[in-house]
């Protein structure tokens, strides 16, 4: 038996994966899953794409430290509404 196989996942498990899927810490198998996910879901999509942002944002700025929990779901949140909000400033 093996647990090789790509299947298909909810967006509940290709979320609970995405912070591993953007730092390339899966396996091949489980990424593929998180990959085909976001190919036919257009707001797991959207949403990754501002996690990545968000990653890499957070890894430009805080290389060694790790960032406090509240800062992290100021971002998130921030990125969120943006994401929802397409409104002119
Ligand atoms: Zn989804």
């Amino acid at each position: 038996m093996t647990d090789d196989m790509p299947r298909d996942i909810d967006c509940g498990a290709a979320l609970d994966r995405l912070y591993e899927y953007i730092d390339r810490e899966l396996t091949p198998a489980r990424s593929e899953e998180v990959r085909a996910h976001l190919e036919k879901c257009a707001p797991c999509l959207a949403l990754s794409k501002f996690e990545d942002s968000y990653v890499r944002f957070l890894e430009a700025r805080t290389r060694v430290q790790h960032a406090p929990d509240g800062l992290k779901k100021r971002i998130l949140q921030r990125l969120l509404f943006e994401a929802g909000e397409h409104q002119a400033p």
